[in-house]
């Protein structure tokens, strides 16, 4: 038997179900902030993600899909896509400010495990436009918002400033002379990153390297007046709307083009995948891919993370609609005088189920009660030629008797 590829999955129908329930919900949550969503194609070319993502991350270095002699990528994330779009489609003739969002599938080649797969789903939003700090604040109360609306409320924002290119630059030099002393005991990875990208260190899961950073410089200490004095003014809008959020000294996001706010939304349930969004602000990655400089934030949220919390929580997701009425049949002519009953039905939006497996009465009626339908109805010769079918509720048995060209009272005593 053929099976899907590691660390991929089906989507079934009811899950499938369960996840357009919370696609319904931040679209409805992202509509009220004003967002409009948008799609990008699957694939790319290789080169926006290498210039947009930094080939130094994890992402381009090691976890690109990429084909057709490495010109495309299949997607591993989708905001260097969004921005492409923004500014190859002008969209910023459209308003100064644009507020945009995705629900999306992207592609990674990791290692797979609990909440890490190689095809999985991000929802995420954009800010375009502004570096006004109410930006940030929009950015990161979204999420909460729409976390607390499926009442998930055990989660902690861990919020730093990683400060503006300058400010960057004087603490990553700062950073990498301090690590250089204990070259010898970083990890291989962490050796090559304190040539090509210190910061990242920052990111360690390793417990060794986690002590040697207690003593290290700390990027709050090369921030500018101006640089804090935003960043106390964000925390306080925070504090204010009851965001429950902790300074992180530590936060660095995996992407090289953030700067500034940078945040991620850890969950208290989710072990060692703990992270259920990062986003920050990226003012220089607009100018990278071609634009005029153009400040924005944003963030990304893992969807089969949230749903891990969800089903942790015991949330209860609406569920699938069973049939409302199963028609049962019995012969060529009622089957044929079926069709305009359940036509009339369905174009009523009521839902009608018939045999499409020409069984008996009785098997039909067991499979009625199988797939729950709430009313089945019998037409046989006998109805046909005497006008009259029985409708009959099936939790409680009660049988009416209604006229077959009556299907007006059909559909009332359905719908009530
Ligand atoms: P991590 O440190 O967990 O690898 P990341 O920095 O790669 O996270 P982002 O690229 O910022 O994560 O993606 C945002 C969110 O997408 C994460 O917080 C997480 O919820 C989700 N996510 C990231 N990688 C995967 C994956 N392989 N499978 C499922 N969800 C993922
Ligand atoms: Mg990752």
């Amino acid at each position: 038997m053929l099976q899907k590829p590691k660390g991929t999955f089906d989507i079934l129908p009811d899950e499938l179900y369960k996840r357009n329930f919370i696609y319904n919900l931040i679209r409805e949550t992202l509509s009220s902030f004003n967002f409009k969503e948008i799609l990008t194609p699957v694939f790319e070319s290789t080169e926006l993600f290498k210039r947009g993502i930094g080939e130094e991350t994890d992402i381009v270095s090691k976890e690109m899909y990429s084909f057709n002699e490495d010109k495309f990528t299949l997607r591993p994330e989708l905001t260097a896509p969004v921005i492409r779009a923004y500014l190859e489609n002008s969209l910023y003739n459209e308003s100064p400010v644009k507020k945009l969002f995705y629900i999306s599938n992207l592609f990674r080649a990791e290692r797979p495990q609990k909440g890490r797969y190689r095809e999985f789903w991000q929802f995420g939003a954009e800010i375009i436009g502004s570096d006004d700090i109410l930006s940030d604040a929009e950015i990161i109360l979204i999420p909460d918002l729409i976390l607390k609306k499926l009442g998930i409320n055990d989660f902690v924002v861990k919020i730093n400033n990683i400060g503006n290119t300058e400010e960057r630059t004087e603490y990553v030099s700062d950073l990498k002379t301090y690590l250089l002393k204990f070259e010898n005991e970083l990890s291989e990875t962490s050796k090559i990153r304190l040539y090509k990208n210190p910061l990242r260190i920052l990111d360690t899961k390793i417990e060794k390297e986690k002590d040697i950073l207690v003593n290290a410089p700390l990027i709050k200490n090369y921030l500018k007046a101006e640089t804090k004095e935003k960043f106390e003014k964000l925390l306080n809008i925070l504090q204010k709307l009851n965001v429950n959020f902790e300074q992180d000294d530590k936060l660095v996001r995996g992407l090289d083009y953030y700067s500034q706010t940078t945040f991620e939304f850890q969950s208290t349930k989710l072990g060692s995948q703990n992270a259920i969004l990062g986003g920050g602000r990226y003012d220089k990655l607009i100018e990278l891919l071609g634009g005029k400089p153009t400040p924005a934030i944003g963030f990304a949220m893992g969807i089969e993370r949230l749903l891990i919390i969800l089903e942790e929580n015991n949330f209860t997701f609406p569920k699938q609609k069973n049939p409302d009425i199963y028609i049962i049949t019995s012969g060529e002519a009622a089957k044929l005088y079926s069709l305009n009953i359940t036509n009339d039905l369905r174009s009523n939006g009521i839902i009608t189920e018939t045999d499409l497996l020409n069984r008996s009465i009785k098997s039909q009626m067991k499979e009625a009660d199988r797939l729950k339908s709430k009313f089945v109805l019998i037409l046989g010769d006998n109805e046909l030629s005497s006008g009259i079918v029985k409708l009959k509720k099936m939790d409680t048995g009660n049988e009416t008797d209604v006229e077959l060209n009556k299907i007006e009272k059909i559909k009332e005593l359905i719908t009530n």
